[in-house]
């Protein structure tokens, strides 16, 4: 984009380097046309078959959405207790949604993507306040599955005999005549033969179903990666190939106006005017029993403080006077905590307050919330999660903790490579206390490590060289 006019250029931003088109209500839903303006570094490029391949799965979801002829017939066809033999134009993905904001994003991606690469339309679960927490993604249609829609979805599971796994356990499959749909277990229980989903000869059959009725809470993006008939067209789609979330996320994730209101103003007051925005997303896994527990835990802190000095993100304090004296600049820098504990950003502050730092920078700290515990079915708990992964999104350097999905996809829309903190055991401080990613990818947590071809276990990690395990999760996939 070096030789765009500098009007062109603000459109080109604005945009996403064409991710975006134009024709939108930009009222309706701010944040769509604004985001790039909220980013501090630059991000990546998108390739212009990706492009292409966008506009190509907006036509057809426009041709077969809800309230048209196909879609009505389609959904008639759900119904019917015969098998059918072969699908027509208009065949579709239906996402059941679930689990907090950054495993939601993760699969709203994964399966759109997968729905774009097996020429499927992706409509989402209307429940789950979807329609609050983001706009719509695509012109002149919906993505939220029509409220008549016959099938009782929430009653599926893993013991469902409709589920792809049961099916081929229970021998059902044949030939060449396909159910009207098929269920997709793709949960962090599932089990062997869900997994198969992951197989190419599995995936030529499930190419003859007309409906794919998934629920997921994962990023299975990598194991796409893996399947031999999706290499060539996803490695035209991402010729970066560690961008597939930075690109698709922001394609199709826009918060709704109040949430996007409450980032952005966050930002204006707190955030836009420093040097340098330093965003620590601190998450806590630890349990009691059934309750979940965030501190304080001294070693945490200790761990988020020796990382970001250690790795010069944040500049040291000067304990003795004479050392706080040497440094003398204005710089000023903010860091942006999230965590439902508060006790940890306070204590950064009152670190930060009570002495100068070495370098004589001001170092400021920010935490827009603490909401003490993980809430399930509350709006404002939601919206505050949303908010605060932008807020996360919009800084210069992030510090990440390791398993927490709502810093993948942090990163992710921001296209920042994080420093990630490995998860400590026995609340010993690990050493070292953090790392550099290798990407900005989210890591697919529960991969599968069948090899279909081989019929075997088999160290998935090791069959191409832009697919590894995670820093995180030794037994994780992610795209490098
Ligand atoms: P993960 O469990 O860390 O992988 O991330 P998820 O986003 O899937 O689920 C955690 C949920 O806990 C979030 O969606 C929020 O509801 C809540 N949560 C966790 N950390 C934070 C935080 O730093 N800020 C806020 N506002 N909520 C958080």
């Amino acid at each position: 984009a070096d030789e765009l006019s500098p009007s062109a250029q603000i459109d080109y931003d604005r945009l996403l380097g064409g991710l975006l088109i134009e024709g939108f209500d930009e009222r309706s839903c701010r944040s769509r046309y604004q985001f790039a303006r909220y980013q501090r570094n630059a991000a990546r490029v998108p390739s212009p078959y990706l492009i292409e391949r966008l506009r190509r799965q907006e036509a057809l979801q426009k041709k077969c959405g809800p309230g048209t002829k196909s879609y009505n017939n389609a959904a008639k066809q759900l119904m019917s207790t015969q098998s059918i033999n072969g699908t027509s134009d208009c065949n579709y993905l239906f996402l059941i949604i679930h689990a907090g904001m950054g495993n939601r994003m993760l699969e709203i991606t994964s399966a759109f993507l997968y729905a774009l690469l097996t020429g499927r339309v992706l409509l989402v679960d209307r429940y789950k306040q979807i329609a609050s927490t983001f706009c719509e993604p695509f012109p002149g249609t919906s993505w939220l599955i029509p409220s008549d829609f016959p099938l009782c979805y929430n009653e599926f599971n893993e013991h469902s005999p409709e589920s792809y796994g049961n099916m081929v356990q229970d021998n059902v499959i044949r030939g060449n005549t396909y159910p009207p749909f098929v269920y997709l277990h793709l949960d962090g229980d599932y089990a062997f033969h869900d997994k198969l989903f992951y197989c190419q000869d599995d995936q030529q059959f499930l190419q003859g179903v007309p409906w794919l009725i998934m629920r997921t809470d994962m990023y299975f993006v990598p194991s796409l990666f893996l399947i031999p008939s999706f290499q060539d067209e996803l490695s035209k789609l991402f010729p970066e190939k560690d961008t597939v979330f930075h690109h698709l996320g922001r394609y199709l994730l826009h918060p709704t106006n109040d949430i996007w209101y409450s980032a952005t103003t966050y930002y204006r007051a707190y955030l836009a005017r420093a040097d340098k925005v330093v965003g620590i997303q601190i998450r806590i896994f630890e349990k009691t029993g059934i309750f979940q527990r965030n501190g304080p835990f001294p070693h945490v802190l200790q761990q988020i403080l020796s990382c970001a000095q250690g790795e010069k993100l944040l500049p040291q304090i000067g304990v003795t006077t004479h050392e706080a004296a040497a440094g003398n600049n204005s710089r000023t820098v903010a860091v942006l905590a999230t965590s439902l504990s508060s006790w940890y950003g306070d204590q950064i502050r009152e670190r930060y307050g009570e002495h100068r730092t070495v370098d004589g920078t001001t170092v400021k700290v920010y935490q827009p919330s603490h909401e003490e515990y993980q809430k399930k079915k509350n709006r404002k708990h939601d919206m505050k999660a949303l908010a605060e992964i932008y807020l996360l999104s919009m800084s210069d350097v992030l510090i990440t903790s390791g398993f927490s999905t709502f810093g993948y996809v942090a990163q992710g829309l921001a296209g920042l490579t994080p420093w990630i903190m490995y998860r400590p055991e026995n609340h010993v401080v690990p050493e070292p206390p953090c790392g550099r990613a290798m990407s900005i990818e989210p890591c697919f947590h529960q991969a599968p490590y069948y090899d279909c071809k081989a019929k075997r276990d088999a160290d998935l990690g090791k069959v191409v060289p832009y697919v590894r395990h995670c820093e995180d999760v030794s037994w994780g996939l992610k795209i490098v």
